[in-house]
């Protein structure tokens, strides 16, 4: 399965991506962690991204578009995978379908996760992340215990908040949401791969509705 995941910031995408890994075995492609992951390794990709990163706005189409399909092409991606938080503009849209039709292995799905604007500001700042293995808790929904702990490689890495998830940035992210993904909603509509869920329920429910439209589609 080819399956783009398309939401706001905060809306559940890489929590449930984490999920659908481990049913699946398909990989979770998320352009946030790449990114992250230049920043970390302070490579030159990584030090042009981190103040865009860190302003909330979007890195550019073109350095997207270059790491994606440089992701795409690991064997791991093969039999499919799970977009997260890419494409996030109509020319990242335009360009992995130029991608996936040069390879003849278009998109089977795009499912937009729907959570109210004023839920989204109290779970994003709830997030915490595992430095250890990268797994996303939430300490509104679903808590990392007491003291707070990664429930998958226990013991003791720290859990830490992204730089990017303080509230004034992640205003500013969900006003870049709304001007520049949301037109996305319509263009996958359009070619009907649209699929919406209300996404504003517990983890195990929003998983479950996954699970039916990717049954429906499979
Ligand atoms: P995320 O982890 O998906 O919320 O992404 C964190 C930040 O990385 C975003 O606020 C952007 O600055 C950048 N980013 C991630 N994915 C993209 C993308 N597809 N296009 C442009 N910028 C991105």
């Amino acid at each position: 399965m080819r399956i783009v995941f398309l939401g706001a910031p905060g809306s559940g995408k890489g929590t449930q991506s984490q999920r659908l890994v481990e049913r699946h075995g398909i990989p979770q492609v998320s352009t946030g962690d790449l990114l992250r992951a230049h920043v970390r390794e302070g490579t030159e990709l990584g030090r042009r991204a981190k103040s865009v990163m860190d302003a909330g706005k979007l890195v550019d189409d073109a350095t997207i578009l270059g790491m994606v399909e440089e992701r795409l092409a690991r064997p791991d991606a093969a039999r499919g995978f799970i977009l997260d938080g890419f494409p996030r503009t109509i020319p990242q849209a335009d360009g992995l379908d130029a991608m996936l039709a040069a390879i003849g292995q278009p998109l089977d799905v795009a499912i937009l996760f729907n959570v109210d604007a004023d839920k989204l500001i109290k779970r994003i700042s709830g997030r915490r992340t595992c430095e250890g293995c990268g797994r996303v808790f939430n300490v509104h929904t679903s808590p990392p215990g007491t003291p707070p702990h990664c429930t998958q490689c226990g013991d003791q890495p720290r859990l830490v908040q992204r730089p990017d998830d303080d509230e004034e940035v992640v205003t500013r992210r969900l006003d870049v949401y709304n001007e520049q993904t949301r037109p996305l909603v319509d263009y996958y509509r359009a070619r009907g791969l649209l699929r919406e869920i209300d996404a504003d329920a517990d983890v195990d429910a929003v998983t479950r509705r996954i699970e039916q439209i990717l049954q429906r589609r499979g």
